[in-house]
């Protein structure tokens, strides 16, 4: 294994323009002293996220000065195929329900697997050693891609595969949406929270309206309900 060049020091973001994204990019920018982020173009309905994703990171760059040096590149990855094969409430025009088999229909089979396989091909040619993803166990909707386990097995056989020691580090995992509002607070103050609710999109239908308390979106697809909760208990728990 060489590991000669392969940067402990640097880590690459999964990083979609959402809320959970958003605050997994801070962590990281708080963490390691070179950060470059990744984006997956899948043919989402949602894609008016990949817009959003640019303004979060120009918003990063002019409110946090202390990140914006170790920002780096940003890498745009076409994945139409995943569109094409998918037949999810994602990647075509259906309504949002839950299936048979207990899983709802916005689950893209395959989705994180090839998103982290594909981050780590850049990873390895840019050689940094730590990924960083918003999969979480504790408030989501049962998605076995964003499992803990899931995300190990894969850390090992992306190093078998690879012939590197990458890092998988998924910050959220263990947190509920309304932590994950204070995880924000914590690493970026106000000023965080703010970037966040004003830039970030969650929204499934595409929908960015008026900005509610809890940010824009149609308030009512799955998403936007998780935001919505997520966001009234946090201001709950910090009022009490
Ligand atoms: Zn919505």
């Amino acid at each position: 294994m060489n590991d000669a060049h392969h940067d402990q020091r640097a880590a690459l973001v999964l990083f979609s323009g959402g809320q959970d994204s958003t605050t997994c990019l801070a962590w990281a920018l708080e963490r390691f002293a070179h950060v470059e982020t990744i984006a997956f173009d899948y043919r989402q309905r949602h894609r008016i996220e990949l817009d959003q994703r640019l303004v979060v990171l120009a918003e990063i760059r002019r409110r946090f000065p202390r990140w914006a040096d170790r920002l780096g590149l940003d890498h745009f990855i076409d994945m139409g195929v995943l569109g094409q094969i998918s037949d999810t409430s994602l990647t075509r025009d259906m309504a949002f329900e839950m299936k048979k088999d207990g899983l709802p229909n916005s689950f893209v089979p395959g989705r994180n697997l090839l998103f982290f396989t594909f981050a780590a091909a850049v990873a390895w040619r840019r050689n940094i050693a730590n990924m960083v993803g918003g999969m979480c166990e504790t408030d989501f909707s049962g998605y076995p891609d964003c499992r803990d386990d899931t995300i190990k097995a894969l850390e090992v056989a992306l190093n078998l595969g690879m012939g590197r020691s990458f890092t998988l580090h998924t910050p959220l995992m263990w947190l509920d949406k309304s932590a994950t509002w204070a995880l924000a607070r914590e690493l970026g103050d106000d000023a965080l929270v703010e970037t966040i609710l004003d830039h970030t999109h969650t929204c499934y239908m595409s929908k960015r309206g008026p900005r509610h308390g809890w940010g824009h979106g149609c308030g009512i697809c799955p998403a936007c309900a998780l935001r919505k909760r997520g966001y009234e208990a946090w201001q709950r728990a910090t009022a009490g």
